[in-house]
């Protein structure tokens, strides 16, 4: 099946009384038959459900379907995007152990990993598809490789099937944080990622009605019980022995879970992910073109114009269309202010992926927190504004931006 076919269908369970979408179990507590059945669940011997913290339907149906489009074996929501990179990673580390990332990071990863470094998981940054540095940055103590498929903001597409190639020459897996690409543009785990993750506060829910998170299991990574001690424990998982260890272990132990009604709402925001993605890539290409034809100036960045340093890895890896990202440069911060304070139909937020076009200024916002020199290396700039396209009509989303660079060059 195609990918909108499958973003409709896939993983769907019919439901007994005929409801086109899944029930909302509303609830905290799964009562059972019998004593002997609740323990049966608690020892993971009997399918169902306990208690939503670890499990609930409504999330179990949204879970699936992510599975399904992700082309992993597992899934599992969480109550954010962060709270699933966080139970991606620390899942499979221990102080003392290394994590090798792309430096060009999401502000917020960016903080994730400067706060384990307090519980002694160091990380060390590497130019996005700079393989002799990335072989450089391995150790005895590296446990897993991170990158991003297309940079936030700096928006350099990640080479995956390289990248998951050094990772597994390593014997460590590869962690794809695929939000600003999603699945309909591609699906990581054909190109090597053994565990994706996606902020579904992003494009999966797509009107920016609550936060979320979720992570896939591939099932492909040939675990090293050696090298991952925590894991043995669930080998007799065997494929899903990664998923195994997290649900049964800190991702119920954090209290990390999502709630039934934003599984609900992801659910119904992926029906038209695929339509959305369509019409918001189509209109940041036409927006991006424009610009670049008009305002070269403003130095456009957006990997489906051939300017773009990775035109040529998006071109070969993402299908149906480049993003729904770009960035500006605008020469200096108050420019950039200016900018987007003259825009109208824009709103001016920290969010992406909402069906509504949004601007912001990433340095003193999203990587306010990060070094100078981590927001360099993430592409981020004192002059750069990043515009995430929205499903309007493209002629007033351009007219919105001509009106803003008439009226902020000119003062
Ligand atoms: C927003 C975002 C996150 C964090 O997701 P939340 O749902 O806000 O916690 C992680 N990675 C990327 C690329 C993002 O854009």
């Amino acid at each position: 099946m195609g990918i909108n076919t499958d973003l409709l269908h896939a993983g769907v369970v019919k439901e007994e009384k005929g409801a086109t979408l899944p029930p909302i179990y509303q609830n905290t507590a799964f009562e059972q038959q019998c004593a002997a059945d609740l323990e049966g669940i608690f020892e993971n011997k009997r399918p169902g459900y306990c208690y939503t913290r670890v499990g609930n339907p409504t999330i179990t149906a949204f879970e699936n379907r992510i599975t399904k489009v992700e082309k992993g074996i597992a899934s599992i929501a969480c109550s954010s995007g962060m709270a699933a990179i966080t139970n991606a990673i620390l899942n499979i580390v221990r102080s003392g152990d290394e994590i090798v990332s792309s430096a060009s990071l999401y502000g917020g990863s960016y903080d994730l990993f400067r706060d384990l470094a307090s519980f002694g998981i160091t990380t060390k940054y590497v130019k996005n598809n700079d393989w002799e540095a990335i072989e450089q940055a391995f150790t005895d103590k590296t446990r897993l490789v991170f990158a991003e498929t297309i940079g936030n903001p700096s928006l350099d597409v990640t080479d995956i099937e390289k990248l998951s190639e050094i990772a597994h020459k390593h014997r460590v897996p590869l962690i794809m944080d695929n939000t600003t690409a999603t699945t309909v543009l591609i699906r990581t785990i054909d190109y090597g990622a053994d565990i994706v993750v996606n902020s579904s506060s992003k494009y999966i829910n797509g009107s920016s009605n609550s936060i979320s998170g979720i992570l896939t299991d591939s099932g492909k990574f040939q675990w090293d019980f050696e090298k991952y001690p925590g894991l043995k424990e669930f080998k007799k998982f065997g494929p899903l022995c990664y998923t195994a260890k997290l649900r049964n272990g800190l991702f119920r132990n954090m209290g990390t879970c999502i709630a039934p009604m934003v599984a609900y709402q992801n659910i119904i925001g992926l029906e038209t992910m695929g339509l959305r993605m369509e019409r918001e890539c189509s209109n940041a290409f036409k927006l991006a073109q424009w610009i670049a034809k008009n305002h070269p100036e403003a130095h456009v960045n957006y990997p489906g114009l051939p300017s773009s340093p990775w035109h040529e890895i998006a071109k070969k890896e993402l299908s149906g269309g480049y993003g729904a990202i770009l960035t500006l440069r605008l020469g200096t911060k108050e420019n950039a202010f200016r900018f987007i304070d003259e825009l109208k139909l824009a709103y001016r937020l920290s969010n992406i992926g909402d069906t509504k076009t949004l601007v912001i200024h990433p340095s003193s916002t999203i990587s306010l927190h990060s070094s100078k020199e981590e927001r360099e290396n993430a592409g981020v700039y004192d002059d750069l504004i990043r515009v995430s396209v929205g499903i309007e009509d493209i002629e007033d989303i351009i007219a919105d931006f001509d009106n803003a660079f008439s009226i902020s060059t000119s003062k």
